[in-house]
Order: C-alpha cells, then structure tokens, then sequence
C-alpha cells in the first residue's frame, strides 16, 4: 500500500474573507524516476476529470511507484462553483471575461541568456537548472509582484509551480458535447498511442497562456536554442523527457465513474511506458488513431440562428456534403424554409459541438478534424 499524502493549497480569499483552496494529492517516489503532475476541472463545467483523478488514486495505491506522483481535482475553486441555474459556467472569469486556462506563465526571454550561462555544461545539469530556473520565475511571479496578480493568475501560477515539477504534466478537461480527444505538443507525437484517445491534435512550440503550454513550450524553446547553437539537448530523449497533454476526457457536466475507471487505466498505461509506476497489467488498445495539426482543426460558425438538431457522429469520417446538423426555422413555417441543412464541402471528422440546440448566427457549432491522418 502506499501512503497517500494530502496538502491544502490556499490559492486566494473570496470577500467574505473565506479561503479558497485546491485539494494536493502526493505519493512520494524516488528522485531519481520520473515523475508526473496531474490536475482537473480547471474549466468549472468540466468535472469528470475529478473522477479519474478518483479513479487513479484507487489504482495506485497498490501499484508499484517509481517517480513522484502530484494529483490535484477540483483545481479552480471559483469555476467549480460558478453555477447559473442548473448550469456549471467556469470557462471564463466572470469578473475579467478571461478564459481561465490561458492564465498560464512563460516569458520566452528568459531562454537566450540561460544558455548562454550553459556551455560547458552537462545535460543533467542544464536539465537541473532550468527546472529550478521555472520554479524560480514563477515563484518570482507568485511572491514578489508589485502590483499584485488577477485571482486567476493567482490560482494558476500556485499549480504551475507544481506542475513545473515534474517531467510529465497532464491536464484533464472535457469539450462541451464532444468525443475524446488529446492535445499533443508535436514532438511527442509517439507518445499518443499509448492513451485510449482516438483523435490527437498536433500543436507547435506557440505560447497562448494554457497549462500544457506553459510547461512544454520552455523545453521545447530550449532545445530549439541549443539546436541553433549546434548542441544536441532533446526533450525526448531516454534521459531527458519532458511531455504535457491536455487531455479531453468527452462532455462537460458529466460524471461517469465506469468510464472514468478506463480513462485512469489508460493514463496507467502511459505512466507505465514513462517508467513513472512499473506494472504489467496495462496494454493500450487496439483502435484507429487519427490525428491532425491544430492549423487544421477548425471551427465551424453557425450560418444561422436557429434550433440545431445536431447530426454527425463524432470521431467517424463525414463524407463532403453529408450533413452535419440541420437547423429549425419555425418563424419560416408556411411561408418560407423551416428546414436547413448544413453541411461542408469537404471530408472532417466531427470531434465536438455546440452544447446547446439553440444558437445564434456565428455561434461555434462544431469543431473538426480537416486535413487529418491515421497514424
Ligand atoms: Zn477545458
């Protein structure tokens, strides 16, 4: 049995004075292994994270660890309990309209004099450096800004310092109404087989302020450094190993502990081929993975107001011209077109939609799959 150790992260005070805090949940491995940082429901909305993280802990506590193991549910105290009726809301600030997961800290300028202060040194030991250099700058963030921070920033920057602590960061969400899918910094294109997740998206080396970003993106610049200088300094190398995922775990407002149990054997089975637990009790399945690059992952807007009966299957292939939804006009009954159909002139395949049947002209019906591949 290993010992599960809980901390309670304070990350800010509401104005009655109450304290907001997030639930950490350790089991110490050994230094020397690698280690992993795993955090949900930073969208209010997008619970079932928790359950995974739920279902995770069950496993691992008679499972044979190797590297420090960080879990943290409920990671945004204020979006987990942003309700409106019956609804979760808790993708946005409601005070500042920010997307609470691009909140996330990297300052790009830090890179160029690091490695200049690095020639001559080894790998483990830059390897060192720059990990105590992120923690620094975000703690420098944290502790020592003048100005003070935004409660967002405030909550982020506190689980970014954990995240920035291990070798691979894992950050569960869900879409609205939506099937599996991964967000995969490119290089570790090789790694996504190893989850249960059909359809992987690609993203390069750009920083918009998400926590897989903020945590892979440093690396990733650095070798990219080095590599301008000559010097070979990989982050995907057996020694050094640096990955993090958004992983998106299907709708929000759901939770589902049956499904939850697959999705945690599944992050097992990626832990395992990390050498982060040993175990032999976990085999990713056999499926058609497709993935695209985040350039062709596009957006469809709603051509029309209007009440959506959605159509496409999600994850399948949609032939051109078959359509995805069609939209219901009753102002137009009699006299008009009550009926429309819609659909793209091109082959997709349908990963989320809309989380409401109602929407106006413009309103984000689907997002796609264009240009994709099976891998
Ligand atoms: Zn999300």
């Amino acid at each position: 049995m290993n010992e599960i150790k809980k901390e309670v992260m304070h990350v800010g005070e509401m104005a009655s004075g109450a304290a907001l805090t997030v639930p950490v949940y350790r089991i110490k491995g050994r230094t020397d292994a690698p280690s992993v940082y795993i955090q949900a429901n930073m969208h209010g909305a997008e619970v079932q994270g928790n359950a995974v993280i739920f279902q995770l802990l069950e496993l691992l506590t008679n499972t044979k660890i190797n590297g420090d193991i960080t879990l943290v549910p409920y990671a945004n105290p204020v979006g987990c309990n942003h309700k409106n009726g019956e609804y979760t809301l808790g993708r946005f600030d409601p005070i500042t309209g920010v997307n609470w997961n691009r909140m996330y800290h990297f300052d790009e300028s830090i890179i160029k004099p690091f490695v200049r202060e690095c020639i001559g040194k080894t790998n483990p030991v830059i390897e060192a450096n720059f990990k105590k250099l992120m923690i620094e700058s975000i703690e420098e963030k944290l502790n020592h800004n003048i100005y003070g921070l935004t409660t967002g920033q405030r909550i982020a920057y506190q689980l970014q310092r954990l995240a920035h602590q291990a070798d691979y960061v894992l950050d569960l969400h869900t879409g609205p109404i939506s099937s599996k899918h991964l967000y995969c910094p490119e290089y570790a294109q090789e790694s996504a087989q190893y989850f249960d997740i059909p359809h992987t998206l690609l993203i390069p080396n750009d920083f918009d302020g998400a926590l897989d970003e903020a945590t892979f993106c440093p690396w990733w610049s650095l070798q990219d450094a080095f590599a301008e200088l000559g010097i070979e300094f990989s982050i995907s190398s057996a020694s050094i190993n640096k990955e993090s995922f958004t992983v998106e775990l299907g709708s929000q407002e759901q939770i589902d502990l049956d499904v939850a149990l697959e999705d945690a054997k599944s992050i097992m089975n990626y832990l395992q081929h990390k050498n982060v637990i040993t175990t032999t009790g976990y085999l990713p399945k056999t499926m058609t993975r497709y993935g695209c690059y985040l350039k062709n992952y596009k957006a469809f807007y709603s051509p029309m107001g209007g009440m959506v009966d959605y159509l496409a299957e999600f994850g399948q292939p949609l032939a051109a011209g078959e359509p995805l939804a069609r939209i219901l006009r009753m102002d137009n009954y009699g006299d008009g077109d009550p009926l429309h159909y819609i659909s793209l002139d091109k082959k997709v395949i349908p990963i989320l939609h809309f989380a409401s049947a109602s929407v106006n002209q413009g309103t984000e019906l689907y997002k796609v799959f264009s240009e994709y591949f099976e891998f």
